[in-house]
């Protein structure tokens, strides 16, 4: 079982990155924040509650998010590995997902953090808002959503070390060569 966290800041190229890899891996991919976008399109009591989090560039309680990823993870069948995008995000997440795998007879297999300056940060957000419209890729929410990266998200970068799962990777270059990186550190696992 190939278990992946692609971790980054918002902006860190996450999604790009993820979509890659399930491509060239064949496992399964866990957005939180895709699955959230589409509760909200959906109209859904989650959604709505999701929606006030999400506007205001705040996390959703962990209990919550981590009740979500656990039903998502159900879900899965005769599954090669997952790539999880956009969870853990806090230290609580993490050791959830810790418990999740072992009960599972699993464990993360690699954490990838995807590592990106603040200033090219904000200036791909404000292209992506523009381009996608996307609610939270406004000026004042994408600083809300970076201040609450520094203080709750990355302190799993030392966690992680803790684990010895942790593996930096490059997230400034071309999509190709990013992905170059990422696939020699999975294909040493
Ligand atoms: P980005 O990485 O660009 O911030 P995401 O699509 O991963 O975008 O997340 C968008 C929003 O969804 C977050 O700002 C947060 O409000 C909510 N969210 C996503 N994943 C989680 C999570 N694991 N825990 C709490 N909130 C989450």
């Amino acid at each position: 079982m190939l278990n992946i966290v692609i971790f980054g800041a918002p902006g860190s190229g996450k999604g790009t990155q993820s979509a890659r890899i399930v491509e060239k891996y064949g496992i399964n991919h866990i957005s939180t924040g895709d699955v959230l976008r589409a509760e909200i399109k959906k109209g859904t009591e989650l959604g709505q509650i999701a929606k006030s989090y999400i506007d205001q560039g705040q996390l959703l309680p962990d209990e919550l998010i981590i009740n979500i990823l656990a039903s998502t993870l159900d879900s899965f069948k005769d599954s090669k590995g997952v790539i999880f995008d956009g969870f853990p995000r806090t230290i609580a997440q993490a050791e959830a997902l810790k418990a999740m795998l072992a009960e599972r007879g699993q464990q993360v297999s690699i954490m990838l953090d995807l590592d990106v300056p603040e200033d090219e940060l904000m200036t791909r957000l404000i292209k992506r808002g523009q381009e996608s419209g996307r609610a939270d890729d406004n000026e004042e929410t994408i600083k809300k959503r970076l201040v609450v990266y520094h203080s709750q998200t990355s302190p799993l970068i030392d966690w992680y070390k803790n684990e010895g799962q942790y593996q930096h990777i490059n997230g400034l270059g071309t999509m190709e060569g990013i992905f170059a990186e990422i696939a020699e550190a999975i294909d040493k696992i």
